[in-house]
């Protein structure tokens, strides 16, 4: 019989490193007998943990509802996205570095290709890998009092963000989602003065920023080259920047994201995270999951009090239905965990934003396994980390928002309710 604890460190605020792997959670799959990629998966690390932790399920926003990543993050960290949330596009826009206030309405954007009828033959203008010029050509340009921002992504992406007296972001996306049809005009999707006004002043700015782009030097190479020129921008997900308390005041953390993909730059920057993206941190299935954990572990010990670590290839794999892609990407993941287990004074949590089954390509409404780490609480009989397995785990069943509650009380960080 293994003995299950650790030696308290004496100051009792502890920190707390969150690692959340996006779509981990996953269903049964037959091409790995039965079991899901997370069962399935060879993970001492994380199997370690479990067994000297405690163990259970997360319903990231309700039980049965299908989480978008950026609201489900908002609740891991504890913030109600009913309350935060009102669409991507700022999450997006923070992601990509730009400076959002309070009332400003952003969308993600797209440098797509039509053609003279404005019908879209290439959403992604044939994956273009920089629009940073193209995006500084229709930066700054002002309509009806309202100031159009547009800063570059990744490849073909961008923010965009609409600010002035009574922007609105009831309105509608200007992308049809797909090729050829054409695009369609942004609407009000209220009766508001304010939408009308957002609605018609972001349709005048596309046709403006679309004859720009039309002559710019980096389209009319493209061109001659035989590539589909980035001549307009595609536009969803508006969203409005709500006022959010940050982490600090909150809790009184000193928070950290190390993350390489966009979006969690962006929830965590908006939530007043310090956003860190080591070198090799992609994203993508061929990110530095050891990178990560070193930077996160290196700023815990440099003055942080939370760190968050995402890992984004778990829901590629889902979204993909490779199912022991999943599993193998799950065992780099754990064998990049193995430095968290010399961790001491900190509580340690690993779960997933939402499940993103093989089987479906998408995100589900399952729970997501979850375990905490840390020197001092009730362990359970878990000895594996997996859905089944942590469904007999001592949290049960907890929602997304009673997370950090659960964190910070185990951190010895939590303040009394009452007297
Ligand atoms: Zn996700
Ligand atoms: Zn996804």
């Amino acid at each position: 019989m293994n003995v299950f604890y650790r030696i308290q460190p004496n100051n009792s605020e502890m920190k707390i490193l969150l690692i959340v792997c996006d779509g981990m959670g996953d269903r049964p799959c037959g091409e790995l007998g039965g079991k899901t990629p997370l069962e399935a998966a060879y993970k001492p690390n994380l199997d370690r943990m479990a067994s000297e932790g405690m163990c259970g399920l997360v319903d990231t926003i309700a039980v049965g509802v299908r989480p978008g990543s950026d609201t489900s993050h908002l609740s891991l960290f504890g913030y109600d996205p009913r309350e935060y949330y009102t669409g991507r596009g700022p999450f997006e826009a923070a992601g990509v570095g730009m400076e959002l206030r309070e009332g400003d309405v952003a969308f993600r954007v797209n440098f797509g290709t039509v053609d003279g009828d404005l019908v879209v033959t290439d959403r992604r203008a044939g994956r273009i890998d920089d629009v940073t010029e193209l995006s500084r050509a229709v930066d700054g340009i002002e309509i009806d009092g309202i100031r159009f921002t547009v800063k570059a992504g990744t490849g073909y992406r961008a923010g965009l963000v609409l600010r002035g007296e009574g922007v609105s972001h009831m309105v509608s996306d200007g992308d049809s989602h797909e090729s050829g049809s054409r695009v369609i005009e942004v609407k009000p999707l209220d009766g508001t003065p304010e939408a009308g006004k957002t609605a018609e002043a972001m349709n005048k700015y596309l046709i403006k920023a679309h004859g720009i782009l039309g002559e710019h030097q980096v389209n009319r190479k493209r061109i001659a080259g035989g590539k589909p020129p980035a001549n307009f921008i595609l536009a969803r997900g508006a969203g409005r920047m709500p006022h959010i308390p940050p982490m600090k005041e909150r809790y009184g953390l000193k928070a950290a994201c190390v993350a390489g993909a966009g979006l969690y730059r962006g929830v965590a920057k908006a939530v007043g995270m310090d956003v860190y993206t080591p070198e090799g941190a992609t994203g993508k299935p061929n990110t530095d999951v050891k990178a990560k954990v070193s930077k996160a572990i290196e700023l815990l010990n440099s003055g942080y009090d939370y760190a968050f670590i995402h890992v984004k290839a778990t829901d590629v794999y889902g979204h993909d239905g490779d199912a022991k892609g999943k599993m193998k990407f799950i065992e780099k993941v754990d064998e990049a965990l193995a430095p968290v287990l010399t961790l001491r004074d900190t509580v340690v949590a690993v779960t997933a934003d939402h499940s993103t089954p093989c089987s479906t390509k998408n995100h589900s409404g399952d729970p997501v396994p979850l375990l905490i780490w840390s020197p001092d609480l009730r362990t359970d009989d878990v000895k594996e980390f997996g859905e089944r397995p942590c469904g007999k785990g001592i949290l049960h069943r907890i929602r997304g928002l009673d997370l950090m509650n659960e964190l910070l009380n185990l951190a010895g960080r939590g303040s009394i309710y009452g007297a």
